[in-house]
């Protein structure tokens, strides 16, 4: 059975017909995807999904990844952080290893990139390949994932003039685009739902995070699963939960993050939240390693409700992972968090430990409730969040950019021309 036909049991079928009849004028097309690892990270998670759903499709995808010593990666670490607005001095020395590096890496991809048709650039590290292609025959998209709604101004200004220069660019919510003399395409992450962290669970895989994280299956059970960092507000949690526990004496709470890592400050955040629990025997503060997707599935599928009480985010993929699982999210509302939790719907928007609470004891008291929201959310994510849909707008924006200057486009395979090449 195919990966797609994997999928269709998901979506329904014409999803995936959907997908087959947008890439039919793209059978035999080479589309190639540049990124910066090939393991590790968001993007990587995704291409891993990417690059064989277009394979299957009859496009001729390939991934490639650009490869530098430390300091490249000292320097695009750098533009990452420049770019979600800490104001920090990139010296030329780097900027000159990142401008060489992208050179050497342009020599070493030269003929699969020449001959693309449609090539994907993700993120800043090999933003700069392009300009080494001045006889290429592709589209050239950068794929922006980063929130780069505030960027270090001096950074920002050394990579556009890199990045003006390609056909089109993607930004994942609108408060991230920046202004660029060329379209500009709002495409949202997704998550895999055959992924470990979303696959459904057998009921012993589920039962077993009882017993390991000694959590009573009896009692209701409230989760964040974050990174210890402020913007996540996790002392802001123990509050609501707090708040809520007077009412609701048994009340469980587990705050979910990365095991201690190098980061002074998540140490610093994680000593901040161990005070806040004050020893309370029902919060239950777990640091887990970085691949413990299937016990993070499980934990979101044993928890009643899911809270994501951000003062800032990104996207927020832990609310499309939560809701996927049908739970209802208490979210702050904040970046893209909005765009996912539609406030007494799918969960709860709330900026206060205060509002928090009152949504968590709404919400136990309630148990229909939960469950309605929870159904809701699930079909949400499902017909939004779903890496189907983001291929379907990858697919949508390489027709746009095929035809773009056409008056007419049809999407019916029979008027499609084959790609022309
Ligand atoms: N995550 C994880 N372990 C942790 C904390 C988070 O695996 O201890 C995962 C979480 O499930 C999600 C991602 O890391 O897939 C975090 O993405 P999100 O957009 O929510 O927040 P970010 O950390 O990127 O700000």
């Amino acid at each position: 059975m195919s990966l797609l036909d994997d999928y269709a049991h998901i979506t329904g079928d014409d999803v995936i017909a959907h997908l087959r009849q947008l890439a039919a004028p793209f059978s035999g097309a080479k589309v190639v995807h540049v990124n910066s690892t090939r393991v590790g990270g968001g993007v990587a998670e995704i291409l891993t999904k990417m690059v064989p759903l277009m394979q299957e499709l009859g496009i001729d995808t390939s991934w490639e990844v650009i490869t530098g010593e430390s300091q490249f990666f000292e320097c695009t670490k750098g533009m990452h952080n420049t770019l979600q607005g800490n104001q920090i001095h990139i010296s030329d020395t780097l900027l000159k290893v990142y401008e060489q590096t992208n050179a050497n890496n342009a020599e070493s991809m030269r003929e699969v990139l020449t001959e693309a048709d449609f090539v994907f650039i993700h993120d800043p590290q090999p933003a700069a390949l392009l300009q080494h292609f001045p006889n290429r025959k592709g589209k050239w998209i950068w794929r922006c994932h980063i929130d780069a709604s505030h960027p270090y101004r001096p950074v920002w200004k050394y990579l556009r003039q890199f990045i003006a220069p390609y056909n089109a660019s993607i930004f994942s919510l609108a408060a991230f685009a920046r202004e660029l003399p060329h379209p500009i395409y709002l495409i949202p992450p997704s998550i895999d739902p055959l992924s470990d962290k979303n696959i459904e669970l057998k009921p012993g895989a589920i039962q077993h995070v009882y017993e390991r994280y000694s959590l009573d299956p009896e009692r209701p059970l409230i989760l964040q699963v974050s990174r210890f960092d402020r913007f996540k507000d996790p002392v802001g949690v123990i509050e609501a939960y707090r708040l809520a526990k007077k009412y609701i004496p048994s009340l469980q709470l587990v705050l979910a993050g990365g095991e201690a890592t190098d980061d002074p400050e998540g140490s610093i955040v994680l000593s901040e939240v161990q005070e806040a629990a004050q020893g309370d025997p029902d919060i239950h503060i777990l640091l887990l390693p970085s691949d413990a997707h299937l016990e993070i599935n499980a934990l979101q599928r044993v928890s009643n409700i899911i809270l994501q009480k951000s003062i800032r985010e990104g996207f927020g993929l832990t609310v499309t992972e939560a809701m996927w699982k049908a739970k209802p999210v208490i979210g702050g509302d904040v970046g893209g968090i909005r765009l996912q939790v539609i406030d007494h719907h799918t969960g709860f928007l709330a900026n206060t430990p205060e509002g928090a609470a009152l949504r968590i004891r709404y919400l136990l008291n309630q148990p229909d409730k939960i469950n309605e929201m929870g159904n809701k959310a699930r079909i949400f994510v499902r017909d939004n969040f779903l890496i189907t849909r983001h291929l379907r707008e990858y697919l949508t924006l390489m027709v746009a950019l095929l035809y773009g200057s056409q008056d007419r486009i049809e999407l019916s395979r029979s008027n499609l021309q084959p790609h022309q090449r």
